[in-house]
């Protein structure tokens, strides 16, 4: 039962889908509503209910239409850094009933949305940390940053795991020079050469110095260094699913892609992390890599661009195709010896 200020009298109401346009930080928004009803006169029965039901769809769509998060992405947030709502309010120095008063429907303020929005990056949870209007206590301070550093650590490794899952699956083949594929090995290679070159290691560079170990490895033993697959690009050879490899190295902490000024314009270069793991090699696998750096090492990019596409190797496969181990034998760069057989 509801009181009905037209008749002046106690009803029974029924629900019923009305229209109502409400203004919403000076912007008129309109939403449909089930709201009581009088069933002798019509009119709308608006008990304190029934108006914050209008309220909060109203608030619903303002959100909507200005991207702004929604309450349960709010509490979402921050229950994932283990926080409470007054714990949020106090990392940012808010009002201690903010962020409850937010989790309830109460329409939230643009700066404070977007600081709630940040969150989801754990870096600027760290940041936050150490700003000055942060209102934690010091317990609770490192309380959340060994949480911020758990949960990165956990994901990132977890992502490292997936991708190494995928791509190391491959049994041997002529596409991988008979070895199974070694995230590992790939990785370390790398670092083998950007410890070997004293300026940067241009991600062009790189993949070339991995083709050429891995191809000229394989024509003195038949068998790949990294188990890898290359794929023929335009830019030359690189190993099948490289942003992966590279992925895969920055969240296993190995190595980072910098960017940095280049005659050009700019250009990504891999930074080591982590010393190289030389004895995960033989000897004849660290001379292969020796000789691919002191041939190839100081040469730019455009110019091993140039000598890759020589390479029968990518002349001889179709754009976008694995390339053959079995072509290593026609390697330009590094011409096979003879083999003595009479041909
Ligand atoms: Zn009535």
């Amino acid at each position: 039962m509801a009181f009905c200020y037209t008749c002046y009298d106690e009803r029974e109401t029924r629900p019923e889908e009305r229209e109502h346009s409400i203004v919403v930080r000076g912007e008129h928004v309109a939403v449909k509503t089930a709201v009581p009803i009088c069933p002798v006169c019509g009119d709308e029965v608006l008990t304190p209910e029934a108006e914050n039901a209008i309220l909060v769809s109203a608030y619903e769509e303002y959100r909507r239409r200005h991207g702004l998060l929604s309450p349960r992405e709010i509490a979402s947030i921050r229950q994932r850094y283990g926080l409470s709502q007054r714990g949020v309010a106090r990392l940012f120095g808010w009002g201690p009933i903010t962020v409850q008063r937010y989790e309830r429907g109460a329409l939230q303020d643009n700066t404070h949305n977007l600081l709630i929005s940040k969150m989801n990056d754990p870096s600027f949870v760290l940041e936050a940390l150490d700003s000055p209007s942060c209102k934690l206590t010091n317990a609770e301070r490192e309380m959340l940053r060994s949480k911020v550093l758990d949960s990165t650590a956990y994901y990132k490794e977890q992502a490292a795991s997936a991708v190494e899952g995928v791509l190391t699956r491959e049994a041997p083949s002529e596409y991988t020079g008979f070895r199974r594929p070694s995230l590992e090995r790939l990785g370390q290679m790398a670092l083998i050469f950007a410890s070997g070159l004293a300026g940067h290691l241009f991600k062009v560079k790189l993949m070339k110095l991995w083709f050429y170990a891995d191809f000229l490895h394989f024509q003195r033993e038949g068998v790949s260094i990294s188990g890898f697959p290359y794929a023929r690009l335009n830019m030359g050879p690189v190993p099948d699913n490289f942003s992966y490899i590279l992925g895969w190295m920055e969240s296993t902490g190995m190595a980072c892609i910098d960017v940095v000024p280049t005659t050009r314009g700019e250009g990504e270069v891999l930074v080591p992390l982590v010393t190289p793991q030389e004895n995960l090699f033989s000897d004849s696998e660290k001379e292969d890599m020796s000789l691919v750096l002191a041939k190839l090492g100081s040469k730019t990019g455009a110019v091993l661009a140039s000598i890759s596409h020589r390479e029968p190797a990518w002349q001889n496969t179709p754009h976008a195709a694995r390339i053959s181990y079995l072509w290593a034998k026609d390697l330009k760069a590094f011409p096979a010896p003879p083999t003595g057989d009479a041909e």
